[in-house]
């Protein structure tokens, strides 16, 4: 039986309280929300923060707010909250996807938003028990030196494999960080950083209160993911797109991200650029879906062949893009996922 190492816990009330724990006890003190992933994680000893700080007794970071200019969404929102909201749809179905996809109904009644979205990164190398992972002299990302898929690489290639990310950068979705010294305002795409050890922009007194979206009416969105079990596996490969379209039918706004193909998500900026002023045909969606896969560049490190899901990152694109011109998807969708009907 693995066992969680002792640490010290704080519950506090308020957000305030909240970033003052978090600033004085300094960088080993980590945020606690669902705890889905951070305390396996604690037992295999991947992560060993000396104090958690947990975020749930704070009502204001479960508050979801809908007004005519946008939503904003407190981070300690349970997936399962935010796959069963009926105001997810239309503009914002690619979020509802996503959640609706993550792991398990038990684990989404846990999981929230804010975790969610700074999810550790993972690696075949990594996501093992201590003991596993001191028989191949531990690996660069934790107590080791060497990085076991690439030896001479400087930096650690561990896998963001966050189902919401790429569907709320898509969404155009902003995030608050707040902490002791004050609170900034940047887009989720800044939040990450491609390196599988550094692979949030967030200072370690910082928390994850809120994510904001701006109304999407008019909009479109939808979310694929790839994954070994159609029930439930962390994705290794997954596309969000989303698009504005003008009266005429041609694409005004659109964005393309492509999840677990990186340490980071990655905006197909290229893809996005070619589809506005074009309507969605046949060529239009398999140029974009051929500039969409160019950036995806997965590695031998989580499951299934690497350049196999390289090819799906070109497919996933175009049933994105049909789906969204309003073509019915539902039978390619259901061959590779079992999706909960949202
Ligand atoms: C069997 C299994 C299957 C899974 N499948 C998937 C999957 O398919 N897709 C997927 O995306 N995930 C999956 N997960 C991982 C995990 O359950 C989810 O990512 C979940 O959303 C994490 O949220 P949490 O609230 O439990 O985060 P926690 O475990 O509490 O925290 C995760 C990380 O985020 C930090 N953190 C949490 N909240 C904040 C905040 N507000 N501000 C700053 N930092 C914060 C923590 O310090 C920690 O580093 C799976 C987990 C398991 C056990
Ligand atoms: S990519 Fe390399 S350093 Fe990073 S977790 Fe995997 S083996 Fe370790």
């Amino acid at each position: 039986m693995m066992r969680l190492p002792l640490f010290a816990f704080r519950a506090p009330r308020t957000l305030d309280e909240a970033a003052r724990i978090l600033h004085g006890e300094g960088p080993d003190a980590m945020p606690l929300a669902g705890g889905t992933d951070l305390l396996p994680n604690m037992k295999r000893r991947q992560q060993v923060p000396h104090t958690l700080l947990s975020l749930r007794q704070i009502d204001a970071l479960r508050a979801m707010r809908f007004a005519e200019l946008g939503a904003r969404l407190g981070a300690c929102l349970t997936l399962s909250d935010i796959a069963s909201d009926s105001r997810f749809r239309n503009g914002a179905t690619a979020l509802a996807q996503a959640a609706a996809q993550v792991a398990t109904p038990h684990i989404r009644n846990m999981a929230t938003l804010g975790g969610n979205l700074c999810l550790d990164t993972r690696c075949n190398y990594y996501d093992q028990s201590y003991e596993w992972r001191k028989a191949i002299n531990f690996c660069m990302k934790k107590d080791g030196v060497t990085c076991w898929v690439a030896p001479s690489s400087p930096k650690c290639m561990a896998v963001s494999s966050t189902d919401t990310a790429p569907a709320l950068m898509a969404l155009g979705a902003r995030v608050r960080l707040v902490s002791q010294s004050g609170e900034r305002e940047i887009s989720l795409t800044d939040l990450y950083n491609n390196d599988g050890m550094n692979y949030l922009h967030r200072k370690p007194d910082e928390i994850l209160a809120e994510v904001l979206l701006d109304s999407l009416h008019d909009w479109c969105s939808t979310y694929w993911k790839l994954r070994r079990r159609g029930s439930f596996d962390f994705p290794v490969l997954s596309v969000a797109a989303a698009a504005r379209f003008g009266k005429s039918g041609a694409i005004e706004v659109a964005r393309i991200v492509i999840g677990s193909a990186a340490s980071r998500p990655l905006v197909a900026e290229e893809a996005a650029k070619f589809l506005v002023g074009r309507s969605l045909t046949a060529e239009t969606i398999a140029e974009a879906a051929a500039l969409a896969a160019r950036i995806a560049k997965p590695l031998d490190n989580t499951d299934f062949d690497m350049s196999w899901r390289k090819k799906v990152t070109a497919e996933f694109v175009t049933y994105a893009l049909r789906e969204l011109r309003g073509d019915d998807v539902s039978a390619e969708r259901a061959a590779i996922t079992r999706m909960p009907s949202i």
